[in-house]
């Protein structure tokens, strides 16, 4: 496995030793990687005969400069990861050398990226949506891979991709879960022993089947001390957010009839 900081470097890989490469998978990531990322980058393992995995903390999607600072980094455990899943190449790029327009040029959605998460968090997906773009330049990847834990970053970046004619096919990977039910994020880390325990209603009361409406779900989950930022129903999917201290959580589940 290979480590590549400098993007240059990775640019002569690409067009030289790469240049022929039909089947290249790509992973990008925050780091701070658990058995979530692990699933796409086998995903990728298993249809590629690259894998290229980028880790790196975009500034531009967060809207709190509070959660920047405090997103998880271990940085030593990613790349073992990495490397006991079968990556071959590690992109760690930098903030310069990724925005040399200084975040000039902005790749934004106006309809879907300003409901649920993108009303919540103003700029969120134009910061997600920019970066992709670089990143899928830099890569030129045959295949990515995203989690539908984010459904909606998944949805938007799949719009992107079809919008602007992008030669990269986005495979959607399904949602890993703890054995309560919580999806995994590096968030997570942050919550306390007791917060993590009350955290699993989160999913518990989104995926109600029994015909209980959004308004319902949402006072349940405030009576349970979560501060909701939104409970709502999009194209088949409910969605939510949710706080727990300083952590914010969010899921989705299919909204099935029974
Ligand atoms: P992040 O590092 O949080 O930006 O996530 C990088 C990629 O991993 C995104 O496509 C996420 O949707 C995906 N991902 C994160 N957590 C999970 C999970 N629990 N299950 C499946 N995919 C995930």
């Amino acid at each position: 496995m290979k480590v590549i900081r400098d993007l240059n470097m990775w640019k002569s890989i690409r067009d030289n030793k790469l240049s022929t490469e039909k089947n290249l998978g790509f992973v990008p990531t925050m780091g701070n990687l658990h058995a979530g990322h692990q699933s796409l980058i086998k995903r990728a393992r298993q249809e590629n005969s690259i894998v290229v995995l980028s880790i790196f903390i975009n500034p531009t999607q967060f809207n709190n400069n509070d959660d920047l600072q405090q997103y998880p980094k271990s940085i030593a455990d990613d790349l073992k990861l990495a490397r006991n899943s079968g990556v071959d190449y590690v992109l760690l790029p930098q903030e310069h050398a990724l925005y040399p327009d200084g975040f000039r040029y902005q790749v934004s959605e106006t309809v879907f990226s300003r409901k649920l998460c993108g009303k919540h968090r103003p700029g969120h997906f134009t910061g997600v949506l920019t970066v992709i773009l670089k990143l899928l330049q830099l890569v030129r990847p045959s295949h990515a891979y995203f989690g539908e834990k984010d459904r909606q970053q998944l949805q938007l970046i799949q719009g992107m991709v079809e919008a602007f004619f992008i030669d990269t096919k986005i495979v959607a990977c399904p949602t890993i879960r703890d054995e309560n039910g919580l999806a995994l994020s590096s968030r997570n880390r942050r919550l306390s022993a007791e917060q993590y325990r009350s955290a699993s209603q989160f999913p518990q009361l989104l995926a109600n089947t029994k015909n209980k409406d959004c308004a319902e779900i949402r006072r349940e989950l405030e009576q349970r001390g979560f501060v909701v930022d939104y409970v709502q129903e999009w194209d088949g999917y409910r969605y939510g957010a949710v706080t727990i201290g300083s952590v914010r959580l969010i899921d989705n589940w299919e909204v099935t009839s029974s």
